[in-house]
């Protein structure tokens, strides 16, 4: 197997291996240059790529190319052109040129873009990420792309990551001279950890809820839940296993390096989490990841569920985005063994402490969707609240650096900096807190607020930026001094006073930590709608706008797509459940009470003063919950229609959040007392106990 893997890995990939092997050498070095420097590449260069790949690609049974893009909403697109070229002699061959590889001009008007790009100039452009490897899925040769408008906004999410990348490597970089290193380049770096459900299919194709808005809008609890936590961790079940299997080697096929595989603490919840890579190509393999999960877990008669919460009352699902900053050769959130290598990681601790405090709101935004809300704030994942975890040991050392005290952690080692070295840290999970929404882990920050179904760009474009934003302030504070240590230590000192309140390390879903957060004055917005007010701060546009990453028109362009998706998600939702409701549990809540009630008159018909006691009951109650769905229904109707009518995206956004999920609630309250009467047969819904414990 160990072979097989090997070959495997990467077959379905246009990597450096075939690069090299394949292309001839001045064009791998141009390449190259691209890849790593970022120059152009000019239309030659592009044309003998284009058609060593295209050859490429024919062996691997394409035929067709795609230009394969993440526009604002949804995660990724495409749209596949044949190879195929007729001849006038009736033969044809198969075509793709160097301007087809770099630049396409996807037909997208139907993007939202919020009113970026006018209807009538209605194209866009796709251009090649060359940093990201093409590769083949379904016979389709992919070509990852970003994707602009004509007059240069961008209408994705990876243009403005791309650019994020770049304004902090250009600050790290500058920061890492100041330490008497000179280096080309410095990456962002990130893990993410998925976590999806799976559930037998049979059961899904009869949730209109979870095939229409991926989740379930009614279902009573069941009577056992994730209470005995015997299924983290726990023997993976053989339908689960062969699923995990294929989907293993189809992700090692495309490059992707999966590598842990688990379930997680709800029943039917599963996780899987790749090697860290360079945040583009993470992101990217995260992407494809999701799709390969939904279309394998089919093969095997499953449904994945990538939904932040799929199920009331059982834990929803995350995407814990594992980020780090390094050179080629050195992680700069790893604590070195020297005291300027300890100065240098308390630079950028300190950079990421301050940029996650100052730009909290905006991180928040990156977090804020329909489904997310569902998890954030709720009392089983992290609060809206954004708070650092640094655990003990570094707790100590701050403290030390605050106050001018001598550090008395574990080890103790004085340095002329005024700031005692800081040992190794151990990587060890005592130290680990599990309510942080952004926890140091040793050598990296682990931020845990983005849900599951997420595209992970927009929290690392924002935190990419912040985080530049501080290294520049750095550099241009230290640069001038006489003596560049003690202005460095000086900064760090600072900036940790000022900006220490963002530092928990206590228990992040208690009361007292809501309470508490309000105290130090930290933004605590609860529900999209209320944080996506962040995307129209002056202070972040002027961020964003400072390293051109967004522009003052693509942030406010971002908040009406938000605002406005946020309204389409809870309208389809509300809408469902009323469909739900009038054609499918009401009519079954009524048949069985029909039933029963026959029943009651055939029983006294048949023996003179039999008790019905049983079937009264029943009667009483259903026909009290059924009157109660009815009423819920025409509310809900009555206010989603009117909440539809507002103009105002912001308002309506507002007004789904504040009345429609309301009047959904009341809804499902009285629906789920309804289900506990009725007999199963008679029920539509498969119930929370067979979807989370048949699989
Ligand atoms: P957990 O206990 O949260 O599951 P793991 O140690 O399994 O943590 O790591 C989670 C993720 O963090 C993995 O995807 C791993 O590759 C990633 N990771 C490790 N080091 C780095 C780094 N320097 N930068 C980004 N991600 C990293
Ligand atoms: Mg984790």
């Amino acid at each position: 197997m160990a072979a097989t893997v090997m070959e495997l890995y990467g077959s379905k990939v246009f990597n450096e291996h075939e690069m090299r092997e394949r292309l001839p050498s001045s064009t791998y070095k141009s390449l190259k240059a691209t890849i790593e420097k970022g120059q152009p590449l000019d239309l030659e260069v592009a044309n003998v790529v284009a058609s060593v790949m295209k050859r490429w690609a024919i062996e691997q049974g394409a035929t067709h190319y795609t230009h394969w893009f993440q526009p604002l909403t949804g995660i990724t697109s495409e749209k596949h052109d044949g190879f195929v070229s007729p001849q006038p002699d009736g033969t044809a061959i198969m075509e793709f040129s160097g301007k087809e590889l770099i630049k396409g001009e996807p037909d997208a008007s139907s993007f939202p873009s919020g009113g970026l790009r006018a209807t009538a100039e209605a194209r866009g452009y796709t251009a090649w990420d060359p940093t990201s490897y093409a590769f083949v899925k379904d016979d389709v040769l992919c070509i990852p792309t970003a994707f602009c408008s004509y007059t240069g906004e961008a209408l994705d999410k990876k243009t403005p990551l791309l650019r994020s990348m770049q304004a902090i490597s250009d600050q790290a970089c500058k920061v890492l001279h100041l330490f008497g290193k000179d280096v080309p380049r410095v990456a962002t770096t990130v893990g993410p950890e998925q976590e999806y459900f799976l559930i037998r299919k049979e059961d899904y194709e009869k949730r209109l809820d979870i095939v229409l808005t991926g989740r379930t809008l009614f279902g009573s609890a069941p009577s056992k839940g994730q209470e005995l936590e015997e299924h983290y961790f726990g023997t993976i079940r053989p339908i689960v296993s062969d699923f995990m299997k294929e989907l293993d080697e189809e992700l090692w096929k495309l490059g992707i390096p999966a590598k842990t595989k688990h379930n997680e603490v709800a029943p039917a919840q599963h996780e899987l989490a790749p090697i860290y890579d360079t945040t583009n190509v993470a992101i990217d393999h995260n992407l494809l990841t999701m799709e390969m999960m939904k279309k394998i877990a089919l093969k095997h008669g499953l449904v994945c569920l990538q939904h932040e919460k799929p199920f009331e009352g059982v834990n929803g699902s995350g995407k814990h985005n594992n980020w780090s900053i390094s050179t080629a050769d050195e992680n700069l959130l790893d604590p070195g063994d020297t005291p300027m290598e300890n100065l240098q990681f308390m630079v950028f601790l300190s950079a990421v402490v301050k940029a996650v405090d100052e730009y909290a709101d905006l991180l928040r935004t990156s977090v804020a969707t329909p489904g997310n809300d569902h998890r954030l704030g709720a009392n089983e994942a992290p609060p809206a609240i954004i708070s650092i975890f640094v655990g003990e040991e570094l707790e100590a050392v701050i403290d030390a650096v605050c106050t001018d005290s001598p550090y008395a952690g574990p080890v103790k080692m004085k340095m002329d900096l005024g700031v005692d070295v800081l040992p190794k840290f151990s990587k060890d999970t005592t130290d680990r807190n599990r309510t942080s929404p952004f926890a140091f882990t040793g050598n990296k920050f682990e931020f845990r607020m983005p849900g599951s179904a997420e595209n992970l760009s927009d929290a690392n474009t924002i935190l990419n930026t912040a985080v530049a934003k501080e290294l520049k302030e750095f550099t241009e504070e230290t640069s001038g001094a006489a003596d560049f240590e003690c202005a460095a230590a000086a900064w760090v000192k600072k900036t940790l006073n000022d900006h220490r309140r963002v530092i928990f390390n206590g228990n992040g879903y208690s009361e007292a930590w809501e309470a508490e957060a309000e105290r130090r004055g930290l933004p605590n917005r609860k529900c999209t709608p209320d944080a996506m007010i962040a995307l129209k701060d002056p202070k972040n546009i002027a961020l964003m706008e400072e390293f051109g990453v967004l522009t003052k028109t693509e942030m406010l362009s971002r908040y009406e797509v938000e605002m406005e998706h946020y309204s389409k998600i809870i309208n389809i939702e509300a809408r469902t459940m009323l469909k739900i409701a009038n054609k499918q549990l009401i009519p079954a809540a009524t048949s069985y009470m029909g039933e029963v009630a026959n029943t009651a008159a055939a029983k006294a018909a048949a023996v003179e003063g039999i008790s019905t006691k049983a079937e009264t009951k029943v009667l009483q109650a259903l026909s009290h919950y059924t009157d109660e769905m009815s009423d819920a229904a025409d509310e809900l109707k009555e206010v989603t229609d009117k909440v539809c009518a507002l103009e105002d995206e912001s308002a309506k956004a507002h007004a789904f959040h504040d009345e429609v999920l309301p009047a959904m609630a009341r809804l499902r309250a009285a629906a789920d007392v309804a289900e506990e009467l009725v007999d199963e047969e008679y029920w539509p819904l498969p119930c929370y106990s067979r979807m989370l414990f048949y699989t």
